[in-house]
């Protein structure tokens, strides 16, 4: 079956809505003299709890795409949706509520703050969003419960194994319970075996809750975990393969 036809057919069974339209995005950096162009018109359409990776070689603009979409830096041109609205024309306070509640961030060094405990890190996106302490505590029983990181929730980031690390990040970029979650590389600093079983973690969790899932990883092994597969190079998506 072709892709188009494979995606209709999933659309259609699935009354799959588009979560997320890129359309002809570019984006290009100075660097001195010299203008690098990191994405070149590209155009993707994910939909409502599908799980994609993105492979491609270094400075391909894997990051830059992923950046993009997470409202984290600005597009040069095209457009970007996320449930239909164009983040081009949110306010600053409407796409910091975004960045808080719509969409979940792993990163490849964990991001977690050293000075507190695995249970607080968790923590911090919920008082930041002003829940209630009673909600705050059941809902990080419950995160830390399901990355099985209860025991070790009073430990400090230093005091926990990457992997440990990693499985708290993911424990918090769900806790505000976002649509989508976007993890760049987030087994970029783990051992092989390690990598994989944080990466089916972070698959399993976000299909149980329903999540839009876009991962990076240079691992193609680990990219054939997803049900849509990206391709880049040079700034473009060469392939987009759905299997
Ligand atoms: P990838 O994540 O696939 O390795 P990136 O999106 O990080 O690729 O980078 C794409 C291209 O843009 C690369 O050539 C990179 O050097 C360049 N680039 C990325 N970020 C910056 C930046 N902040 N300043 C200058 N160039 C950048
Ligand atoms: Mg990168």
């Amino acid at each position: 079956m072709t892709t188009s036809k494979k995606e209709a057919k999933q659309r259609k069974s699935s009354k799959a809505k588009a979560i997320i339209t890129v359309t002809k995005v570019s984006k290009s950096y100075q660097m001195g003299e010299v203008e690098v162009q990191a994405l070149n018109s590209v155009s993707l359409e994910v939909l409502k709890g599908q799980i994609v990776s993105i492979v491609g070689p270094s400075g391909s603009g894997k990051t830059t795409l992923l950046n993009l979409i997470g409202a984290l830096d600005y597009v040069d041109s095209g457009i970007i949706k996320i449930n239909g609205k164009k983040l081009a024309s949110m306010s600053d306070k409407e796409l910091s509520l975004l960045r808080r509640d719509t969409i979940g961030y792993v990163f490849q060094n964990f991001n977690l703050l050293e000075e507190i405990n695995a249970e607080r890190n968790v923590e911090m996106p919920l008082i930041l969003a002003n829940i209630k302490k009673e909600a705050r505590i059941e809902k990080v029983n419950h995160l830390l419960e399901s990355v099985s990181l209860l025991e070790r929730r009073s430990h400090k980031p230093d005091q926990l194994s990457g992997g440990e690390q990693q499985r708290v990040a993911i424990a918090r970029s769900l806790a505000n319970d976002p649509e989508i979650i976007l993890a760049d590389e987030p087994t970029g600093n783990l051992d092989s075996n390690t990598g994989k079983k944080i990466l089916k973690l972070l698959i399993d969790l976000s299909k149980e809750n329903n999540k839009t899932l876009i991962f990076v990883t240079h691992d193609i092994n680990l990219a054939s975990l997803a049900q849509r597969q990206l391709i880049m190079n040079d700034g473009t998506i060469s392939k987009d393969i759905l299997s």
